[in-house]
């Protein structure tokens, strides 16, 4: 029989995902010998030798066989010339390989067979034991230091195995064999409980800790309960009392909707509509929060409606640690309120010390366990249409999961550090970008430190050296924290430093993810709620011509001045009232606001008014000033029609009004309403009439005749509409033929849909996220694009 050596290079997701026990099997059971190694971030290398048709068939099952979360971006195979002969097979120790990407996948949920070996009474070391794992699930983005993927880069490095756990790790017909994350109770971190004083509250089991855990919960105690990447507060959600309590302690989460943890769908599938993709990826491994419809019969259920107030969603998660099915095991079949345990606008606690200062006012009791947690990760979120995933908080179960761009890139490094609210950062490696996970609004030194750390953790995961950094990127808003810290970043580095424009940066995300070519142009909807304009003005309704390396404006909502800045984003009455005085005289204006009644939502009533009418008076309409920015807002829109409806006349949480006015439209029959925005053009430039619209709304709301869903929902689809028919009319004369549509507005359905509908029945091709978020969370990957285009010119 013929033998030979072979040198095999695995690249992609190979560790970390039960990839080196699964290659090992396989090569023993085609008795080839050598030696197989993790390499940094360079993947897996295996030296086999043996007779080569089994080496062939070990190739080829590789990809038929390998474990499900892996993924494998290259084999490469090198015949050897190798004198040395192998007696054996062997897993040797990692070394320092250094790739191009990252092998490390992102946290896993808990696998069957680990729930199956933690409800079994006679596998004492694991029975009931949250903090079981394997070689193919477990915490793996949150727990690691560095790479290449082995306990001593982990956390776990603090609990040496037992003897038994040692057994596994070493037994190659072991699921455990070469898992990293894994420990028992013997030797494994665990769980102690604590009052509001920090006292510990003594049980002699786990067990038992759960079940005082659970009975305080089901007594209506909120509970602090740490996790994998972080920690939430619990409570009960088929009751108000402990909802409502949770919000006032919270301050300023007055309606802000809180995220349900179920034990299974079956407890909530009468109440709210679950797709076939939603359950797909409600039940993989990533374990989401998905924003699930309700059904007409949500009414009936026992959930409380302050869960999520106004809204016609909910989002919901399924347990993913075990620590989650142990609590639902003693509390019973039902949904528990599950959101991350931060005050507003600060990262979550991931160290106990800091949990315990942060949640003081906020929980009554405190489970908390010792195994630390390196990077911390919420839960993340997004909400499906169609089959297209739409992430609005991208985090644990995505991260470190990367883009790969649809072209060559020769530059070894690059940062960007995104816009301010509701970002990520982002880090190019050659033609890989990998966003950071969610961070937040960077507008606290705790969230701006957040931002830090992740950057920098990404970058040495993916072992950058600080000289192969070429430029940092950030948003075009000299004033916002994020572009301060690339300038700081520019410097310390010595790179250059490109300020990209938000909604230009939008559309590079949307052109990447759908594999756009390097000269190919596309037109671009960007629709959101701010974003600082070349001209200086707030953007937010644009349609671009885009290509990679730049843009050209051509049209946009129609400028509206904001009396006040931004007050008019937290009350909505303010922009009216600024729509208004800029269309009407002052007269006429005045009897519009006695019929709406607008000095009532405002927060200090016809003194307000008053200075609002005064504001703008001594303006003489010479806006844009300091005080009088003009927008041209998607957003405010939404906002603004929200509050002509009565849906919603303060903005507690972003994107507050707009969801209320979804939630209202889909009651409405848009077909009972007749309203026509349009759009003009001068000197080459759409404009699309919002003044118009705001006064039609106004009389309409006036004819008792007229619902206000069905208002609701003709001006979602008419806005879409005029929206789609002026990208329209810019692809058709400029012959291109694709067009996209991003920001966060994008996550409206009915509103996407009508431009959708319209781009592709006149016969464009319309391209949409599924990657990458929509919102501002996707701007640091559009931050890179942009700048790697300004660095190659
Ligand atoms: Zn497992
Ligand atoms: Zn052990």
């Amino acid at each position: 029989m013929l033998k030979k050596t072979v040198e095999i290079d695995i690249t992609g997701i190979v560790q970390g995902v039960g990839f080196r026990p699964f290659l090992f099997n396989l090569a023993r059971n085609l008795d080839l010998k050598g030696y197989l190694l993790n390499r940094g971030n360079a993947g897996v290398r295996l030296v086999l030798q043996g007779n080569s048709i089994n080496i062939e068939d070990f190739i080829e099952d590789i990809e038929f066989k390998r474990p499900k979360i892996s993924y494998i971006e290259e084999i490469e195979v090198k015949e050897l010339d190798s004198e040395t002969i192998y007696n054996n097979l062997e897993i040797k120790n990692s070394e320092e390989g250094r790739g191009i990407s990252l092998t490390l996948p992102p946290d896993i949920a808990i696998c069957e067979n680990c729930l199956i070996d933690m409800r079994n009474k006679n596998f004492s070391k694991y029975f009931q034991y949250p903090f079981i794992a394997c070689a193919v699930c477990g915490p793996r983005y949150t727990t690691i230091n560095a790479l290449p993927y082995d306990r001593k880069r982990s956390t776990m490095i603090e609990f040496p195995f037992c003897d038994s756990c040692l057994n596994e790790y070493s037994d190659f017909d072991n699921r455990r064999f070469h898992a990293q994350t894994f420990a028992c109770s013997t030797c494994g971190p665990n769980y102690k409980l604590y009052d509001k004083s920090k006292e510990q509250i003594k049980r002699n089991t786990i067990k038992e800790l759960i079940e005082e855990t659970a009975n305080r919960i089901n007594n209506g105690d909120v509970a602090a309960v740490k996790g994998i990447g972080g920690v939430h507060l619990v409570c009960l959600a088929d009751s108000d009392e402990p909802i409502l309590r949770l919000r006032r302690r919270k301050g300023k989460r007055k309606n802000k909707p809180f995220a349900l943890m179920v034990p299974n769908l079956e407890v909530i599938e009468n109440y709210l509509k679950i797709s076939v993709k939603e359950r797909e990826l409600l039940t993989s491994y990533r374990r989401p929060i998905a924003l699930l419809e309700k059904k007409e019969t949500f009414k009936n259920s026992t959930l409380s409606e302050s869960i999520a107030p106004g809204l016609n969603n909910i989002g919901i998660m399924l347990p993913y640690s075990g620590i989650h099915y142990l609590l639902f095991d003693s509390i019973g079949n039902k949904p528990l309120v599950y959101t991350s345990g931060n005050p507003s606008n600060i990262p979550m606690g991931i160290d106990n010390d800091k949990i315990f200062e942060q949640l003081q006012d906020l929980a009554d009791i405190y489970l908390l366990h010792n195994r630390p947690i390196y990077q911390r990760a919420d839960d993340s979120v997004l909400r499906i249409h169609d089959d297209k995933i739409k992430l609005i908080r991208r985090s644990r179960g995505f991260v470190p999961e990367y883009l790969p761009l649809p072209f060559k890139v020769e530059i070894p490094g690059a940062l960007a550090t995104g816009p301010e609210l509701a970002l990520t950062g982002a880090v190019l490696r050659r033609n890989r970008i990998f966003p950071t996970q969610h961070i937040g609004n960077v507008t606290h030194l705790e969230t701006h430190d957040y931002l830090k750390k992740a950057l920098f953790h990404m970058k040495a995961l993916l072992q950058i050296n600080d000289s192969e950094l070429k430029f940092v990127a950030c948003d075009a808003h000299p004033a916002f924290i994020t572009t301060k810290y690339a300038q700081e970043l520019s410097i310390q580095f010595n790179m250059p430093l490109y300020p990209i424009q938000h909604h230009h940066a939008h559309v590079l995300g949307l052109m990447a993810e759908n594999k756009i070519k390097l000269n190919e142009k596309i037109v671009g909807i960007a629709v959101d709620g701010v974003g600082y304009g070349e001209d200086g003005n707030v953007w937010g309704g644009e349609i671009l011509i885009n290509s990679y390396d730049g843009y050209e404006r051509l049209g946009h909502l129609e400028y509206q001045p904001m009396i006040g800045g931004d007050r008019c984003t937290k009350y909505p009455a303010r922009m009216v009232a600024s729509v208004i005085l800029n269309n009407l005289d002052i007269e006429e204006s005045k009897k519009i606001f006695e019929i709406l009644n607008i000095d009532n939502d405002l927060e200090y009533k016809e003194t307000e008014l008053n200075a609002i009418i005064s504001q703008f008076e001594h303006s003489n309409k010479r806006f844009p000033s300091e005080n009088i920015p003009l927008t041209s807002s998607t957003g405010r829109i939404f906002d603004s029609i929200s509050y002509l409806l009565g849906v919603s006349s303060i903005k507690t949480y972003q994107g507050e009004p707009a969801m209320k006015l979804e939630g209202l439209a889909l009651k409405g029959d848009a077909s009972k309403i007749s309203l026509n925005i349009g759009y003009s053009k001068k000197s080459g430039m759409y404009i699309i009439n919002t003044s118009n619209l705001i006064q039609d709304v106004i009389n309409l709301r006036e004819n008792p005749k007229n619902k206000r869903e069905d208002i609701a929902a003709k001006f979602q689809r008419e806005l879409g509409e005029t929206l789609a028919e002026v990208a329209l009319k810019v692809a058709e004369n400029n012959n291109i033929g694709k067009v996209g549509l991003t920001g966060g507005v994008a996550y409206n359905y009915t509103f996407s849909q009508a431009i959708k509908n319209q781009i592709s029945q006149a016969g464009f091709k319309f391209l949409e996220h599924d990657l990458i978020p929509p919102g501002d969370a996707g701007i640091s990957i559009g931050q890179l694009i942009g700048g790697l285009f300004q660095y190659i010119v």
